[in-house]
């Protein structure tokens, strides 16, 4: 498939997990992509590579302009850049809480700003954030994860409302559990890892869990010019998760 053939997209933290396999499988339907990461040293051709935190605004702003100026423009940004947060609201201090809203909320904030004027000049702009169910399903022991990413479902639904006449799409995926290197490392921090990806597997209404090339394939699907009557969206990739 080439229906990216043409479109510019932008990828963050695309260096691993679902946003890597994002970037792949827009680079492998034709599109030009750039990843924006903490750690892009393992992103290779044809993927240009740009190193920024999404909490420095000023790395944000400086990495979407090179990646703007490489590619002659942008029309699609995966907002994707996010980091886990274990426990009740007991259990994590105030500058926790500060320090993931500022990676998982204002960090999409950060590269929306930054994308939005490149966004306005394409013909087909999307923008896809990464929410997760956590925002909707109400998990135990996830009250700080799950706050960023119910965030993240509120910002996708004002921004597609405030772009929608610019010609800019805004969607989010709602992920479940997915098997990216994340979940690796909770697995492997598990007394038996083996047993803990089983009893995980398990829980999941399908056996088994999400892949990163099945995320990838809804956040190219939202990203795309399939959906470009759609904004404003939720599109849950959870193995049936959602509604149990
Ligand atoms: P991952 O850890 O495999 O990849 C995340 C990437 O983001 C890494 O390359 C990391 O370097 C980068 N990153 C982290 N902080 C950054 C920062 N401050 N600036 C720039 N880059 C940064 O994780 P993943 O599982 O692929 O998760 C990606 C997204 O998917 C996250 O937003 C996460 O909340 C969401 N999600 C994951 C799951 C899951 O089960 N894995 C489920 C629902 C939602």
């Amino acid at each position: 498939m080439s229906d990216f053939a043409g479109l510019r997209a932008l990828v963050t933290g695309g260096a691993s997990g679902i946003g890597r396999a994002t970037a792949d499988l827009l680079a492998a339907r034709g599109a030009q992509v750039a990843v924006l990461d903490l750690d892009p040293s393992a992103v290779d051709k044809p993927l240009l590579a740009y190193r920024a935190d999404v909490t420095d605004d000023t790395s944000v702003r400086t990495a979407v302009a090179q990646a703007a100026e490489a590619l002659g423009g942008l029309d699609v940004l995966v907002n994707n850049a996010g980091i886990g947060a274990r426990g009740t609201v007991e259990d994590n201090d105030d500058e926790e809480w500060r320090r993931v809203f500022d990676v998982n909320v204002l960090g999409m904030v950060r590269a929306a700003r930054a994308a939005l004027p490149h966004l306005r000049r394409s013909r087909h702009a999307a923008i896809v954030n990464t929410c997760s169910i956590a925002a909707t399903a109400g998990l135990p022991q996830r009250a700080l994860y799950s706050a960023t990413k119910g965030a993240v479902y509120s910002l996708t639904l004002a921004m597609a409302a405030d772009h929608v006449r610019e010609g800019i799409r805004v969607n989010c995926v709602n992920p479940g559990t997915v098997d990216t290197p994340w979940v690796g490392r909770l697995l492997d921090a598990a007394p038996d890892p083996a047993a803990e990806r089983a009893a995980l597997e398990a829980r999941q209404p399908t056996g088994r869990l999400v892949s990163p090339a099945e995320v990838a394939g809804a956040i190219a699907y939202l990203a795309g010019p399939l959906s470009g009557a759609t904004t404003g969206t939720a599109l849950a990739v959870d193995g049936g998760m959602q509604g149990l």
